[in-house]
């Protein structure tokens, strides 16, 4: 037992050390214990061809567009981007109050499988590997153009993630200017470093493991955590046992075990309340700026929204929305629910 104990008790505040930031957490507002799912949800589409689909093989997408019968994944340019390659620069400075400038970038769409009823966690080993290697090659791509300094590969699942579709796939948005979550975890990254002489989140990592309050899955090559500082309920943080800065330096064993531990765990989200379990996940790793980045180290963030059942969501509002985010159940809690759950997906378990 640690000194984390200490504070188990009190409404406390946990620093996020890679954000600076601080999150309050009420373990008091939840005495009782957690009393799993509460109620029944609808099923999961179990279609596997959509053919209202944007996204299905062979189907039309916006304007003229048609997809092709793709058997593995399947890439494409954003039909509606946010950001656009041949944006001219201007910039705008009026007394330092009003100021702006324009971004060049590129946003690119990833089918991480023909079947419209494939997500992560119902992808075999082999399939996974498929996405990894694509994912690979589009950090890599994209990362090598010359006005792209920083490449985010992120998912958003779920209808009230904002998700416009169920079919699986996640999004590449590739841009000029070194976005401001990943600025402001590589300044903690660097300063950790010129005080401290090695990495934040390797250092992290083995006070996790020898802790062990807040794991909630590991394979050989990375370990799943609910962190210390965790906001949403289930946030998760997934972090290399090794220490690189990118998705392109993964051995080759390396891109299968992220895989296999992909799976595992968004299977024990789905397992959580049975339901297709919506989150926003993305990569976290070294900008593309060809600069050298000895300070970062590959991770995951796994933010879902999901409360105390299928149905039942947290929201930032209120003192959350002014202050500073705040939650009730405990990050240990939370991992402890996370860890015990099965690693067969329940619609497998159902049919079996
Ligand atoms: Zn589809
Ligand atoms: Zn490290
Ligand atoms: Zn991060």
């Amino acid at each position: 037992m640690t000194r984390t104990v200490e504070l188990a008790g009190f409404p406390h505040q946990r620093l996020n050390p890679l954000t600076g930031r601080w999150i309050l957490v009420s373990p008091q507002r939840t005495q009782r214990p957690w009393l799993g799912k509460v109620e029944e949800r609808p099923l999961e589409a179990t279609l596997a061809f959509d053919p209202s689909c944007y996204l299905c093989p062979g189907n039309t997408r916006a304007g003229d567009a048609r997809n092709p019968q793709y058997s593995s994944t399947f890439v494409f340019d954003n039909d509606y981007p946010a950001l656009l390659p041949d944006t001219p620069h201007r910039e705008i400075d009026e007394s330092g109050l009003i100021v702006g400038r324009s971004e060049q970038g590129l946003c690119r769409v990833i089918c991480f499988s023909p079947r419209h009823d494939r997500t992560i966690p119902r992808l075999s080993a082999q399939e996974l590997r498929q996405v990894v290697d694509v994912w690979v090659e589009q950090y890599q791509k994209l990362g090598s153009m010359f006005f792209v300094n920083h490449v985010l590969l992120f998912e958003n699942r779920g209808v009230i993630m904002g998700a416009s579709n169920p079919h699986p796939h996640c999004q590449v948005w590739a841009n000029a200017t070194v976005p401001d979550e990943i600025q402001t975890e590589q300044n903690s990254l660097l300063q950790y470093r010129a005080r401290i002489g090695s990495c934040l989140l390797c250092d992290y990592l083995r006070l996790e493991l020898q802790l062990a309050e807040r794991i909630v899955c590991e394979n050989e090559g990375f370990v799943v955590v609910v962190p210390y500082w965790a906001v949403w309920p289930f946030e998760t943080l997934l972090l290399s046992r090794r220490h690189f800065g990118a998705m392109d330096q993964l051995t080759s064993h390396e891109r299968d075990l992220l895989g296999d531990i992909l799976k595992r765990l968004t299977t024990r989200y789905d397992n959580l309340f049975e339901t297709a379990f919506p989150y926003s996940m993305g990569f976290h790793q070294m900008p593309t700026d060809r600069k050298s980045h000895p300070e970062w180290h590959f991770h995951a963030h796994y933010y879902p929204p999901l409360l105390r059942s299928a149905t039942v969501q947290k929201f930032m509002v209120g003192y959350e929305m002014l202050a500073t985010p705040q939650r009730d159940i405990t990050a240990e809690s939370a991992a402890d629910c996370l860890r015990g759950l099965s690693e067969v997906h329940y619609l497998q378990s159902r049919r079996a």
